[in-house]
């Protein structure tokens, strides 16, 4: 068998191998047709503060409803990102994040006072795009929102990826009022002077270390280390995938500002998100 040759080589006609060419083939025509109907849906998770548990806002995340299924984007971004399709999906996404906003801004005034915040997912790729920052500034002024209600997650991979771009970008949506988080900190190599030097609001410890935070004694150091560090740089900190009491309180006890988990809540649809928000906020 071909596997045995050698680890190295890549031998087209591993049944295997060339089943994975011929999913990834079918997903990304898949994924085209997908994008022509318009077989997605944002789903909100809330974001809350830990010390009086109000809501601060939501994160808005992309799913593929396909049929009857839902499929998550650790499935399909990367096929987006691949092929290029991403951009137009990307599109989307920030249109119908502020769409949603803006009519929720409407309907409930209070928001606006509360100082409640939309969040998206940023791609590497679109770091790229020369027309990124003016795709962001046509579609807030499209939906009369102020940057200050939008906040743009990049991971730390992507930002340290793009180092040079992303200066320059940062800014310039800073400048507009547009927050910016770094996601799934603690996973990727971060130079602590990126941390202190780029127009940063805030970063998101990444839920590999909260899951264990209550288990293991490396995990809650991890944790309050980026806690000290994040205080000290004068940045907001979200708590990533909280799912138990016992990691609320330690991450309290720590004095996390915000978090986010399905011990609060998961994803929401915009009806269940609409809900959510009213038992919350109003
Ligand atoms: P992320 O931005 O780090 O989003 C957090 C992920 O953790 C979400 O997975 C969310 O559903 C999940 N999560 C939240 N709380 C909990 C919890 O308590 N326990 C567990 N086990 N999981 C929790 P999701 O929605 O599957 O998204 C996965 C990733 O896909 C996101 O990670 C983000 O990187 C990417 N993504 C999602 N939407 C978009 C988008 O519109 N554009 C781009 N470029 N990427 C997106
Ligand atoms: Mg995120
Ligand atoms: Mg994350
Ligand atoms: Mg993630």
């Amino acid at each position: 068998h071909a596997k045995t040759k050698g680890h190295n080589r890549i031998d087209v006609f591993d049944p295997v191998m060339l089943q994975q060419v011929r999913d990834r083939l079918h997903l990304e025509v898949e994924l085209r047709q997908a994008i022509e109907q318009g077989d997605f849906a944002l789903y909100y998770q809330p974001i809350v503060n830990l010390r009086s548990q109000s809501l601060r806002g939501f994160e808005a995340l992309l799913r593929w409803q396909k049929g009857d299924t839902l499929i998550s984007p650790d499935v399909f971004i990367p096929v987006a990102e691949e092929t290029g399709l991403i951009f137009e999906l990307s599109r989307w996404v920030l249109h119908n994040a502020c769409e949603q906003l803006q009519q929720w801004q409407q309907r409930y005034p209070k928001l606006q006072s509360v100082g409640f915040t939309m969040s998206i997912n940023l791609s590497a790729n679109q770091f790229s795009l020369p027309t990124l920052v003016s795709e962001i500034q046509q579609t807030l002024g499209h939906h009369h929102l102020a940057g200050q209600f939008l906040k743009i997650e990049i991971t730390e991979s992507t930002l340290m990826q793009h180092l040079d771009s992303a200066c320059e970008i940062l800014a310039e949506l800073k400048a507009m009022g547009v927050r910016i988080n770094i996601d799934d900190f603690g996973t990727g190599y971060s130079s602590l002077s990126y941390l202190r030097n780029l127009p940063l609001d805030g970063i998101k410890i990444d839920r590999s270390f909260i899951s264990q935070m209550d288990r293991s004694q490396e995990d809650l150091e991890v944790v309050h280390t980026i806690l000290v560090l994040a205080r000290n740089l004068h940045l907001d900190c979200i708590a990533e995938g909280i799912e138990n009491t016992t990691q609320l309180q330690l991450l309290r006890s720590l004095r996390c500002p915000s978090g986010q988990g399905y011990l609060f809540a998961p994803p929401l649809t915009p009806h269940k998100a609409e809900v959510y928000l009213q038992e919350h906020i109003l």
